[in-house]
Formats: C-alpha cells, structure tokens, sequence
C-alpha cells in the first residue's frame, strides 16, 4: 500500500452466510477506507442487514473473515445502529446516552453532551425520549453508535419512515463524521442521498454484488442519469 492511499478501516472478504436452503450471501468482500462512505443498496431481502450484522460483529458469518485493522481502531471499534433503534421512554436523551457512556471506557458526561450537539439534538438533550419525533429518535441512535467515537459506523436504513429533509440532515451529519476519518457503511433505500452522499455504491443482488462503484460511475456504466434509474437497470 502506498503511503498516501488512505487506511482500510474494515475488510470483510468471500462472506457467506446461508439460512436453511437459501444461500444469502456467497462470497461478498469489500473494503471500506477511513473516511469513505460505503452505501449497500439492493431490493428488499436481498441480505442487506445480514451483511451489516456479520460487518458489525453482531453475528459471526457460515465463512470468510472481518477485519477491523487496529491501527484504525479508536477506544470503540465499531457503532452500529439498527433498523429500529429503541429507547426506554422516560429518560432524557441525556441520560439515555450518558447511561450508555458507562459501558465505553474513557467516555464521560462531557462527550454525551458533545455527541448531542453533534447530531443535532443538543437542544432536546433534556426532553424524555418518549416526546423526541422519529427523526430525532434516528438522530439518537446515531449518538449512542458513535459514542465513544468508533473507527467504524454501519448504520441499518437510517432514513427509512422520515421525510426527505431529515433524511438529509441524517446522511449531513453522517457526511460530517466521514470527513473527520470514520468509515461509514450504510444501508438504504434513499437512492438521491446516497447517489449525493456516498463515495461508493455497492449493489447486492443474488448474493453478492451485482455493481459497484462511485456514483458517476455507475451512472455512467448503466448510461443513467440518476442512481435510481441505475439501480432499476442493475437489479
Ligand atoms: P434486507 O436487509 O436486504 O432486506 P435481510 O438481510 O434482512 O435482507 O434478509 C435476507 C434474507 O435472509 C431474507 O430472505 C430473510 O428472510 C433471510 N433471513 C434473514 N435473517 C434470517 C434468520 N435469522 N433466519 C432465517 N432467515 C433469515
Ligand atoms: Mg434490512
């Protein structure tokens, strides 16, 4: 590797997991830099949130290997954020975040308080979870994976169910994060914030991925003019 090509954050390579007959990943590598941001787009059950699980440590894949190299490691390793983030109604969003903070080393009331102005919320920091929109209780869930700030950050369809603004302010705030050198692996179906927010697409369909690339390029490829129409040619 050359000095300046910029640090793989996390390798997964030749990724197969199979539930009963139906083999939903076969062989599925990609590597993502420090300050990339890769988004895994694809139809519905085509094994998205398997991939994401498996790159986030949550289940362990039927064979090939994830690597987080720890000279990108920071105190955390990996955030992640699930499809349905939820939270105990009844606690502020501080407390919320602060009573996670416990479980991160080195991590104190100072950076819950920074990691809510971070995403957006500082001025809700104080109102119970309960009253926050879905919006911001996505926003929440994007503070507590990157409490503690991690080297990597897999996020599960954070768009989905919110309009279109705050779809905009969620991939702005991710965006924000890329640029101070997090690796952003992100699955979605908000084909316009991807094709303005990824640097990367990678198409999974059938099991592995059927196109990748910048966004140009596979506008480009498919001789589109937007990841939308792209997308409808791929799949
Ligand atoms: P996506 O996120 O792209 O919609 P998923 O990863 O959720 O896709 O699911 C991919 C396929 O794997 C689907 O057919 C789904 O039913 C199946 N699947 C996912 N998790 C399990 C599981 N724990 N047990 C059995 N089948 C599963
Ligand atoms: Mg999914």
């Amino acid at each position: 590797m050359s000095e300046d090509a910029p640090a793989t954050a996390l390798r997964a390579q030749a990724i197969d997991q199979s539930f009963g007959d139906v083999d939903v990943l076969s062989g599925v590598s990609l590597s993502v830099a420090r300050g990339e941001v890769a988004a895994i787009v694809g139809p519905n059950g085509s094994g998205k949130s398997t991939l994401l699980h498996i790159l986030a440590g949550i289940a362990a894949p039927d064979g090939g290997s994830v690597a987080v190299p720890r000279e990108a490691a920071g105190a955390r390793s990996v955030g992640y954020l699930p499809q349905r983030p939820a939270f105990r109604d009844g606690f502020s969003a501080r407390d919320t975040l602060g009573f996670y903070a416990q479980l991160l080393d080195g991590v104190d009331d100072e950076d819950v308080a920074a990691t809510l102005d971070r995403v957006g919320l500082g001025g809700v920091a104080d109102r119970s979870v309960g009253s926050l929109s879905g919006g911001m209780t996505r926003l929440l869930g994007l503070g507590q994976a990157v409490l503690g700030e991690p080297s990597v950050l897999i996020l599960d369809e954070p768009g989905s169910g919110l309009d279109p603004a705050m779809v905009e302010r969620l991939f702005g705030v991710v965006g924000d994060l890329a640029a101070d050198g997090t690796a952003v692996v992100v699955a979605s179906h908000e084909l316009p914030a991807v094709e303005t927010h990824a640097d990367t697409v990678y198409v999974l369909d059938a099991g592995d991925f059927a196109a990748s690339g910048s966004p140009a390029e596979l506008l480009t490829e498919t001789d589109t003019d937007s990841l939308s129409e792209a997308f409808l040619r791929i799949v």
